[in-house]
């Protein structure tokens, strides 16, 4: 008998590599700066159950951008379903190819699109993900953003317009700055996550849970 969970298991699963300090990806501007820490101190695969909602997350991306390309919607334009991302910094980069981004023309303006996958459509955008946005649109100089979620079962969708902000992007590189810090200096950042009531979510779905335990600490001025 074959098992299909093990074959899609085996599909998933990606290598893992040691990361280096001084290259930092997009998508961690608004993750616990805790856990992006242990990434690089304790690097380990994703776990299987993640790997399968990132995949689904990749799918429903990939229906959008097909949606824009389709030949029934001729007013929208699609121009790019996969955008590079690179900001240098004196001391490190931020860069990455980001696969929830689309570039399209809508009357003539271009807009940059995030797409993220959800169970329950949310009443306002997540500020995680309005960090990754703010930092996309200082990336590529498209100053105008749309929020999208898409409902998993159903894809019906949310939308959010979203405006460039500065000080927005100053305090995401703020972060990067600590962050940055903290892995050259070998010095923990504070449980982050454990300690923001609107942040809590994430130590679901963290692999460093002993771990963090196990360091204790509180958040600190320069922690967040
Ligand atoms: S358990 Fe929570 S606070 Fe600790 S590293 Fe993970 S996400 Fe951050």
């Amino acid at each position: 008998m074959i098992d299909f969970n093990e074959l899609i298991d085996n599909y998933l699963q990606r290598e893992v590599f040691p990361r280096s300090v001084g290259r930092y990806w997009p998508s961690e501007a608004g993750g616990c700066l805790r856990k992006t820490w242990f990434t690089f101190r304790i690097p380990k695969e994703v776990e299987k159950p993640l790997s399968r909602i990132f995949e689904m997350g990749n799918r429903v991306h990939d229906l959008i951008a097909d949606v824009i390309q389709s030949e029934k919607n001729k007013h929208v334009k699609l121009i790019d379903r996969e955008l590079p991302v690179k900001i240098q910094r004196p001391e490190y980069i931020v860069s990455g190819k980001i696969d929830d981004l689309i570039l399209v023309v809508v009357d003539g303006t271009k807009h940059l699109v995030e797409v993220k996958s959800v169970k329950y459509l949310p009443g306002e955008p997540r500020s995680e993900h309005l960090m990754q946005l703010q930092l996309y649109m200082h990336s590529t100089e498209v100053h105008n953003g749309i929020m999208l979620y898409v409902k998993k079962d159903d894809f019906q969708i949310k939308q959010f317009e979203v405006n460039y902000d500065e000080k927005s992007v100053r305090d995401i590189l703020a972060r990067f700055d600590k962050l940055h810090k903290h892995l050259v200096e070998d010095k923990i950042p504070g449980p982050e996550a454990k300690l923001i009531e609107e942040k809590n979510w994430m130590c679901s779905f963290c692999p460093y849970v002993k771990e963090c335990d196990e360091a204790g600490g509180v958040l600190r001025d320069d922690d967040a």
